[in-house]
């Protein structure tokens, strides 16, 4: 005849309690010395799975999203970049612009946080249980490409369309193709209004004609794209950078000149002024025009 404690592990077992089952004998010495109630010892049972749970489908939900890294809005240094609005970033923290199927667009030079920041928002939105998944804009237009040639473009495009927030990392640093263009209009249109998009690019919107090759079908995107949308434009320095910079490896910005930090930043964030009578679009525009 079996042992209770056997009998147990075998119950355990046999209903797939295993965070249960790994510690029961852990929960049986506290039980004894703290001697709980019946109720209180089967909370901190039946807990102990529900964690191990929760837990493992949170790490199932971040795999299933190909974040290329998980960071955390904690682990960001807001000091480092005084040009971001905490109080913007406050308000996406609640996740509200995932239920309003709004957009959100990270703007700035390499280094100063789009994508850590765009992994916080998707972390925080598998956190309370909705979809994410991330895709730089390259190999998004090589996946969906490859798609269209093999006749299997609508079957593949549910990837992008399904989860609540779609995180597209990096436009403008490649340009696309026409067959990438069209293909990015497409997903970006299917999406309007339906499921949020997370999008960082180190080109203002001035710029994005360089990136579809078309003012025209630039304009397009950034219609839908900004309709509903906030847009965090980080003008700071390279945040790579500021070790290499301690240890003396690079110039710092006094010895850089205040010319050449300039020129870097306004690159990248301000558009030219003939695009940006072209486009109405600079991030400030964007949203009296379009919100
Ligand atoms: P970007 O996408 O703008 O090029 P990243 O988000 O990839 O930049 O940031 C580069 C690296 O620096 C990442 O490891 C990121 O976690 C880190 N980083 C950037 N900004 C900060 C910050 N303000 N506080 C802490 N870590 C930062
Ligand atoms: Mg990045």
């Amino acid at each position: 005849m079996n042992t209770p404690i056997e009998r147990l592990q075998t119950a355990l077992e046999t209903l797939g309690l295993k965070a249960v089952e790994t510690r029961l004998e852990n929960l049986l010495e506290q039980a004894s010395k703290k001697e709980p109630s019946y109720a209180e010892f089967l909370d901190e049972l039946l807990n102990c799975e529900v964690e191990a749970r929760r837990t493992r489908y949170l790490r199932a939900r971040l795999q299933l999203a190909h974040l290329p890294f998980v960071k955390t809005f904690e682990q960001f240094d807001f000091s480092f970049q005084p040009s971001i609005d905490e109080r913007q970033i406050r308000e996406l923290r609640s996740l509200r612009f995932i239920h309003e199927a709004s957009n959100v667009i990270f703007l700035g030079p390499p280094g100063v946080g789009k994508t850590h920041l765009s992994v916080a928002l998707a972390e925080a939105a598998i956190r309370s249980g909705l979809g994410a998944y991330f895709i730089t804009a390259h190999d998004l237009a090589t996946d969906l490409g490859r798609a269209y040639r093999e006749g299997r473009l609508d079957r593949r495009m549910r990837i992008y369309l399904a989860p609540k927030v779609l995180l597209i990392d990096e436009v403008g640093y490649l340009p696309l193709d026409d067959l990438g263009t069209t293909i990015f209009f497409q997903l970006i249109s299917a999406r309007y209004e339906r499921g949020s998009i997370i999008l960082t690019s180190n080109k203002s919107y001035g710029d994005w004609g360089s990136i579809f090759g078309d003012s025209i079908i630039a304009t397009a995107i950034l219609d839908r794209l900004l309709h509903h949308s906030t847009t965090v434009n980080i003008r700071g320095e390279s945040y790579r950078l500021k070790d290499r910079r301690k240890a003396g490896l690079v110039p710092t910005r006094e010895q850089e000149g205040a010319a050449a930090h300039l020129s870097l930043a306004s690159d990248s964030v301000s558009p030219k002024p003939r695009q940006k009578a072209a486009l109405g679009s600079t991030p400030s525009e964007a949203k009296e025009v379009h919100s």
